[in-house]
């Protein structure tokens, strides 16, 4: 074997076989002395036969596999999974002059469990989620400029909160290749300033792409309300839909300063904007009925973990009901839940209890979910989190 084994109890090998990326500590026979936090480890069933090549780490998830052989993590291992994640998102038609920002690492969904990396044109963003990818990031982030057809030349890491804090790995903000550069991406056409020193997750949400697109579909001539607007996505792909007047809402104040930063990089100063620091809830109790005949719900995820679900669920509900109760008939609600730990059947019972409770008539009219940046490993269905909901409300 390459590196110190992990053994495993006898039948615990099924998994493993079927591709799923994780083994649970509970799967563990022995663990070989030597071994730390983070450490890349050979995994074998307890007759010995090989399974696969991992990261190590104290927890539930023991190990992440990021092989199925017996191989060498190094250099030449990141280079090539790499290659392969851009292989796809070129074949997807994401990079091009008008559009460069993206999801370059989705985790399990490129075989690299623990690694995310957004792409914001030159500069790419990389989070570790576990020990073994944060003591891997120099290892990746010099492969990641040396991609042939990225061109990426600088790379930020940003882990201080993705991190178990329990490894006391104190990882730190900062660039490990190059500097700061423009910060000003593209996403089909519309420009975005991406804040990934001091912005929500990697700076940008490139998760709603496809939905934003829709969106501007759906915005000819209408009054828009988007609520949870970070930095304004919908707002701007709504304005260039030519919807009458935009309005954005979220409890943060710089949140609020991006949206309005955003409109003015791609619009004229008399775009029919406005935009409010203000909590969702006190927001939705204190406008006038009718005021809005298209709807963005896109709040964080009510649900971080298991024990949250029972409340969550209750959040999403009140939340849409709020919504709904004060739409016009023939107005179109976009309702979201980026809570992976909530499935899209409860999501959707959740959204169907607001509308029961209201006495409202309510239509599905597209079931959305994450982009193909986003791919999710079939082996691994706890990669897809992102789902919504276009709803026509009478
Ligand atoms: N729709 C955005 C992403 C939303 S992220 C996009 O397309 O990029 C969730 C946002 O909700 C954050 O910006 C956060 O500041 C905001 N938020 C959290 N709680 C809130 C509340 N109670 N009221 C209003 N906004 C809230």
């Amino acid at each position: 074997m390459k590196y110190p084994v992990v053994t495993l109890h006898r039948g615990k090998e099924e998994s493993l076989k079927r591709f799923h990326p994780w083994v649970f500590s509970g799967a563990i026979r022995s663990i070989a002395d030597n071994v730390e936090e983070g450490d890349t480890v050979s995994v074998v069933a307890a007759d010995g036969t090989p399974l696969g090549t991992g990261h190590y780490q104290i927890g539930s998830i023991a190990v992440r596999i990021l092989s199925d052989k017996d191989e060498s993590i190094d250099a030449g291992f990141y280079r090539h999974r790499l290659s392969e994640a851009l292989r796809l998102r070129r074949s997807l038609g994401l990079i091009r002059p008008d559009n460069d920002a993206y999801r370059l690492v989705h985790g399990e969904g490129d075989f690299l469990p623990g690694l995310i990396v957004d792409v914001y044109g030159r500069t790419a963003v990389l989070q570790a989620h576990s020990p073994g990818m944060h003591f891997a990031r120099q290892m990746i982030a010099e492969a990641l400029v040396a991609l042939d057809g990225a061109e990426i030349e600088n790379v930020y890491y940003k882990s201080e909160t993705t991190l178990p804090y329990k490894a006391s790995l104190d990882p730190q903000n900062q660039y490990i290749i190059g500097g700061f550069d423009s910060n000003v991406a593209l996403e089909n056409g519309l420009k975005f300033h991406v804040d990934w020193l001091k912005g929500q997750k990697t700076g940008f949400f490139v998760d709603q792409r496809d939905n934003r697109r829709l969106l501007e579909s759906f915005s000819y001539g209408r009054r828009v309300l988007n609520m949870f607007c970070y930095t304004g996505g919908f707002s701007v792909y709504a304005l260039r839909g030519q919807a009458t007047e935009v309005h954005s809402v979220d409890s943060s104040a710089k949140a609020v300063a991006l949206t309005e930063a955003n409109v003015k990089l791609n619009f004229s100063d008399d775009a029919p904007h406005k935009s409010f620091a203000v909590d969702a809830f006190k927001f939705l109790a204190d406008m006038p009925q009718d005021a809005y005949d298209l709807v963005i719900l896109d709040p964080p995820a009510f649900a971080k973990h298991r024990g949250a679900i029972k409340n969550a669920l209750r959040g999403y509900q009140r939340l849409n009901a709020k919504a709904m109760e004060k739409m016009p008939s023939g107005s179109v609600l976009f309702t979201f839940s980026c809570s992976q730990a909530i499935s899209k059947e409860q999501f959707r019972l959740a959204v169907f209890s607001a509308a029961a409770q209201t006495g409202r008539r309510v239509r599905i009219l597209h079931q959305l979910t994450q982009p193909a940046d986003h791919p999710v490993n079939i082996y691994h269905p706890e990669g897809e989190y992102l789902k919504g909901l276009i709803l026509y409300i009478e």
